[in-house]
């Protein structure tokens, strides 16, 4: 176990750590199924489903990986796609669509219950980061001015666990690596990198799921609100 006494910087992960993104995608992808629908009636749109539309998504990013890093611009890109898979070659829809299911995917985020009161109380003492492989702007998810620095995968180039996130943070921060701890829901990405770096890993398991990967966090929670425990003690 990684002694805490040494703590300056707070890194947290974005999705599923301070907002549910899986709930909020969904529910911005089935508004924008419905507008798709609206201009685009019959049976292929009437058959499309957001999983479908999901995983047309993902196979558009495996696609573009390495070309295209910009999370708007793949999910631009899989909304062409997913109208070309119903017959339909109009960008400009793709764009009005995509336009759509952005303003929803950051408007209607919502927080978890313990992401503002956590901040508030650890930002007195410890400077604090945001470090997402996705695009969870904190000034669109509620969060404005909360974050010393921000840090994303799509404008490093390489995504955690790479190393280079976590190197990222600890330049921006002015911090060495074991004066960093870094919280996410993620043991491949969020644990495995900070262990990577040398840096204390938290894993946030609000579901209490088991733990089957061999990947040791330092420390697991349940509430962010545990944190306040790791850094008194
Ligand atoms: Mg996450």
């Amino acid at each position: 176990m990684t002694g805490t006494k040494l703590i300056k910087v707070i890194s947290f992960d974005g999705d599923m750590t301070l907002w549910d993104f899986e709930n909020v995608m969904r529910h911005s992808l089935s508004i924008t199924l419905k507008e798709l629908r609206r201009h685009i009636p019959g049976q292929a749109s009437a058959d499309l489903t957001v999983d479908r539309m999901i995983e047309i998504r993902n196979s558009v990013a495996i696609e573009l990986k390495g070309r295209v890093v910009d999370l708007e611009e793949i999910r631009f890109h899989a909304f062409k796609r997913t109208l070309e898979f119903i017959g339909c070659y109009d960008s400009s829809l793709a764009a009005d669509l995509n336009s759509l299911y952005l303003k929803h995917r950051f408007e209607d985020i919502e927080l978890y219950p313990d992401v503002i009161p956590v901040l508030d109380i650890l930002r007195s003492d410890f400077t604090i980061g945001l470090l997402s492989n996705g695009n969870g702007y904190p000034e669109r998810c509620g969060l404005p001015d909360r974050f010393s620095f921000v840090i994303f995968s799509q404008d490093v180039g390489v995504e955690k666990p790479h190393s280079g996130m976590f190197l990222e943070a600890c330049r921006h921060a002015g911090c060495d690596t074991c004066e960093l701890m870094h919280i996410g829901d993620s043991l491949k990405s969020d644990v495995s990198g900070a262990n990577g770096v040398g840096a204390i890993s938290v894993w946030l398991n609000r579901n209490a799921v088991q733990n089957k990967t061999g990947i040791v966090p330092d420390y697991e929670i349940r509430s962010l609100l545990e944190l306040t425990e790791i850094t008194d003690g």
